[in-house]
């Protein structure tokens, strides 16, 4: 094994994402050393430099507006779990990070001088800022990886894999880490610990995110002591692209099409459908996106859906100028893919997107574990039981911002707590020999996202959620307790064994509060228990103890208090 290196710093910040790198900016701003770590490519991993569509953030551009007007909207979408503190944090910082963005030259779309707010579903007025043409995730990472680049006071480390958060008498002190390129384990003493890791989504066999978002930040806070909250609610995207083949192009890149030309979901009749489950469209784009998620996986069991199993979607109301004018190149890109709207629909179908649920926190970005904060898609709550688009970006930068402020302020006043004996577990496994063995990881990712798919998707019953639980035993069981692989560089077996043991401990968890959340809310739908039940109008947190997991309910957090 190649020999281990230690590094220090009064900031560490895991994910560099826009929660990530909003987080170390804030933080050297405020005066703290930081090291950035991320697993991936600083400032290319994860969703944010994916996202191609827009940002919710009451700026009152388009039409007069409010942040208390996105707030009513975002509890509204919530359905009575959203925790109140964090989405008024979420509204009402919204405006200055994104106008901080701006004059950071991120380059928001504008008409007339003033920056452009699309409408978008769920939302009362348009308020979706956006960056021309499907590059806003693109442009939002560009802008801040420049700012990380020329902040003084920010360390880089890319393949920087953190793989436990270290303990010292009940704080978090630090990291261990694995170093990609090199096998080498790494341990980082930090006065505070940001974890800013996105989403679980990866869990699942259709999904829209990289490869880096089994979960690690989830599991990571919780191994470390920090509760979980909402984990039953994984928000399907309801009009992924499903056919025909799309490469190079993300699959969710249809949204916004909705948004600027009123595309309509039809199913194989060519009808539209959505009227049948309570929610008409009339050629707008009005519905939400658990009860889209719902009509068309109805429609397809009804008989009635496209022939790879989704809807239609069509734009063959619009002309070929119409569709260059809105969408310029990429309307060229998909002709290479040899897609003419002007003539055929396309398929689209639920895709898994995004995770309500994560680490709790208040609106410090502090868990209950004293040095442990977390920032952006790694923290639960602020959506309730489904989130409006647009506003994960704005969660990931106001949460980004706010953390990282939070973060230096611990380190100005604290001193190093990190003991290098606390490191020595997390040492022990990254040091495990990797004997040989016939443990192939990869097939069992894929299997642990078929059962996820099948058993723990958008349609939940206490059969199917028992059959996903028995196979995540399975899976545990032949994982074992040692990484299968070498130390040597980029060894994908070792690296998919540490992913594995997150993903599984992530599975169960949102399995568990899934079976235990006997009834059905925003993203979480069961089919034994259809109705929403005022006694469910409850979180549920989850904590980790002796290397079991136990859930509870606690009231939600409804206050609006001030920040
Ligand atoms: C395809 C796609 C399109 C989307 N479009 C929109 C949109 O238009 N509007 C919107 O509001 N939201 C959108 N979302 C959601 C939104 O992009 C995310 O919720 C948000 O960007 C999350 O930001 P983040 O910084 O929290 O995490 P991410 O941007 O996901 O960054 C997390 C980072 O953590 C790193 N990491 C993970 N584990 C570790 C580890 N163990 N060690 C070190 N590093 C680690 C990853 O490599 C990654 O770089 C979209 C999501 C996807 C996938």
């Amino acid at each position: 094994m190649p020999d281990s290196m230690h590094v220090e710093t009064d900031v560490l910040v895991i994910g560099s994402g826009g929660a990530g790198m909003y987080a170390a900016i804030e933080a050297a701003r405020a005066g703290a050393s930081v090291l950035l770590a991320d697993r991936s490519l600083i400032g290319r991993g994860g969703a944010t430099v994916m996202a191609q569509m827009t940002v919710a953030v009451a700026l009152g551009a388009e039409t007069p507006d409010h942040w208390s007007h996105h707030l009513a909207d975002t509890i509204r979408a919530g359905r009575g779990l959203t925790d109140a503190r964090l989405a008024r944090l979420l509204c009402e910082e919204g405006p200055a990070c994104i106008g901080e963005m701006d004059t950071w030259g991120v380059g928001w779309a504008r008409r007339d001088g003033h920056i452009t707010q699309a409408m978008a579903p769920g939302h009362d007025r348009p308020r979706c800022a956006y960056v021309d043409f499907l590059n806003t995730g693109p442009a939002v990472s560009k802008t801040l990886r420049t700012v990380v680049n020329r902040t003084t006071g920010i360390r880089k480390a890319g393949d920087l894999m953190i793989v436990d958060l270290v303990r010292h008498d009940g704080e978090v002190s630090g990291a261990v880490a694995l170093h990609l390129a090199s096998g080498a384990p790494v341990t980082i003493a930090a006065k505070a610990t940001i974890v800013a890791t996105g989403g679980l989504t990866r869990l699942y066999r259709r999904n829209s995110a990289s490869a880096n978002m089994g979960g690690d930040g989830y599991a990571l806070a919780l191994r470390a002591g920090a509760p979980l909250v909402d984990m039953e609610f994984v928000q399907f995207f309801p009009i992924g692209h499903l056919a025909p083949r799309l490469i190079g192009m993300d699959p969710i890149m249809w949204d916004p099409f909705r948004y600027k030309l009123g595309g309509r979901l039809l199913n194989a009749a060519r009808e539209e459908f959505t009227a049948r489950y309570g929610a008409p469209e009339d050629g707008k784009y009005v519905v939400t996106r658990d009860l889209a998620t719902y009509a068309i996986i109805k429609e397809v069991e009804a008989g009635r859906g496209s022939p790879h199993g989704g809807a239609y979607l069509s734009f063959e109301h619009c002309s070929a100028q119409a569709l260059h004018q809105a969408f310029g190149p990429v309307i060229d890109r998909l002709a290479a893919n040899d897609i003419d709207l002007t003539k055929m629909p396309v398929e689209v179908a639920p895709i898994a997107h995004y995770h309500m649920g994560g680490a709790a926190a208040n609106v410090r970005m502090e868990t209950e574990v004293p040095g442990l904060l977390v920032a952006g898609e790694a923290v639960g709550g602020a959506n309730g039981a489904n989130r409006l688009s647009g506003n994960a970006i704005t969660e990931a930068l106001v949460f980004g911002r706010r953390a990282g402020r939070s973060a230096a302020e611990r380190a100005r006043g604290a001193r190093q707590a990190f003991h290098a004996a606390d490191t020595r577990q997390a040492l022990d496994l990254l040091g495990a020999d990797g004997a040989p063995c016939d443990l192939n990881t990869t097939a069992m990712i894929q299997t642990l996202q078929a059962t996820m798919a099948d058993d723990v998707g958008p349609f939940r019953t206490r059969a199917k959620l028992a059959r996903a639980l028995a196979s995540i035993d399975d899976l545990e069981a032949a994982l074992g307790g040692r990484p299968a692989g070498s130390a040597g560089p980029f060894d994908m077996r070792r690296i998919e064994w540490l992913d594995l043991r997150n993903m599984l401990l992530v599975a169960r968890v949102v399995a568990t509060a899934a079976l235990r959340r006997a009834e059905s809310r925003g993203a979480h739908q069961r089919e034994d228990f259809p109705g929403m039940l005022p006694e469910w109008q409850v979180n549920q947190t989850v904590r980790m103890r002796d290397g079991r997991i136990t859930l509870a309910s606690v009231p939600v957090l409804a206050e609006v208090a001030a920040q």
